[in-house]
């Protein structure tokens, strides 16, 4: 049976847009592909308030996580690595993977990356770059991005490096403003598309470190991707039924207009921790919580899995807790095009089964 998709990715997908999917299709390197690059690319931008580089790219938001690092670290310096969650930690892991030299700023989980902290560590003038988890997925954390810029406004020479897989498209993240050099998502989060792209937004800044890199790779090698984005191409085959989805997408998240679009997060969000307030307890610091998912303390020892089981037979199914976390904390995801109705029937049938 069909399940609604309350899990922090992937997330519900309309039938309008997975129906853009099943397009004929056509050549990637033929006018009708260039002019669909050329239509949706600034609809990114738009999303993102940047008018920087946006690379639509065919991977998982973990290409150019992975491709950010080696096109902004330089050989002899460092990487400083926010960890606040499991996501911030595999990035690590990707930082080290690729020969990078890095020190972590670590707090522990539940807990934000703040702007003192940064400070404190940026100071040393070691640092190509800096990664950062703007929504910890696993815990339920937002990071705030515009405290986090005052400082990283005196630090000119480090890259700031965004994951904001989990909250671009459900958040707002203005990139100019904020000075963010790279930023990153996937499209199976609050974009509420199907895996399989990812939206990468470059600086300048951030073009100018990769010419003093040497090995950049291939495949997400900033370079080579701006020389094809230049002529609306990318350097290999994308996957052109994405672009098609995308495209009908943003036309849709730009007619409910970019504020109405994050207020609704900000009000299913609201609506979730005041029932999970109500019958358990949050998990992560109040003053930094997500606006796309809600991570709750299973304060009653309860089964997720046989909730799951429960849930799926309505049709629907919400998310565990995260690695180490799996069993102490159960995470119920607001992003994408979900509504309130849908936030208000997820509740009501979780009190259903669990007679709460
Ligand atoms: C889902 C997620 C990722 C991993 O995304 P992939 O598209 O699977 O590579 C990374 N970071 C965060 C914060 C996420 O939520």
């Amino acid at each position: 049976m069909y399940k609604k998709l309350f899990i922090p990715g992937p997330t519900h997908v309309r039938d309008e847009v997975l129906q853009e999917m099943a397009r004929p299709m056509i050549g990637h390197r033929a006018k009708e592909y260039m002019d669909l690059q050329a239509e949706v690319t600034p609809k990114v931008q738009k999303l993102l308030y940047t008018e920087n580089v946006v690379f639509l790219f065919t991977s998982a938001s973990s290409g150019p996580m992975e491709g950010a690092v080696r096109n902004c670290v330089r050989d002899g310096k460092k990487v400083l690595s926010t960890i606040n969650g499991a996501f911030a930690e595999r990035w690590h892991e990707m930082v080290l993977a690729n020969g990078k030299e890095a020190d972590v700023l670590e707090v522990e989980w539940g807990q934000a990356i703040t702007p003192e902290l940064i400070e404190a560590r940026l100071s040393s003038g070691q640092y190509d770059a800096m990664t950062l988890t703007h929504n910890e997925t696993s815990t339920g954390v937002m990071n705030n991005l515009y405290e986090i810029a005052e400082v990283m406004r005196k630090y000119p020479d480090v890259c700031w490096l965004v994951d904001a897989v989990s909250s671009m498209a459900g958040a707002k993240i203005e990139v100019d403003k904020l000075g963010i050099d790279v930023c990153i998502a996937g499209v199976q989060k609050a974009f509420a598309l199907p895996p399989g792209l990812a939206v990468c937004s470059v600086s300048q800044k951030a073009f100018d470190r990769a010419q003093e890199v040497k090995h950049r790779g291939w495949y997400f090698d900033f370079l080579v991707m701006l020389k094809y984005y230049q002529r609306n191409q990318t350097p290999a085959t994308p996957s052109i039924s994405h672009l098609f989805a995308l495209n009908k997408q943003m036309d849709d998240i730009l007619a409910e207009g970019l504020e109405a679009r994050f207020q609704r997060h900000i009000d299913m969000a609201e609506f979730t921790r005041d029932w999970a307030r109500r019958h358990f307890a949050l998990y992560a610091d109040e003053r930094y919580l997500s606006n796309t998912l809600t991570t709750i303390v299973n304060t009653r020892g309860l089964s997720v899995p046989e909730l799951n089981k429960a849930l799926a037979k309505h049709g629907a199914v919400i998310g565990d807790g995260y690695g180490k976390l799996k069993g102490q904390i159960f995470r119920i995801a607001h992003m994408g095009d979900l509504t309130m109705d849908d936030m208000r029937w997820v509740t009501g049938l979780i009190e259903e089964i669990w007679n709460l």
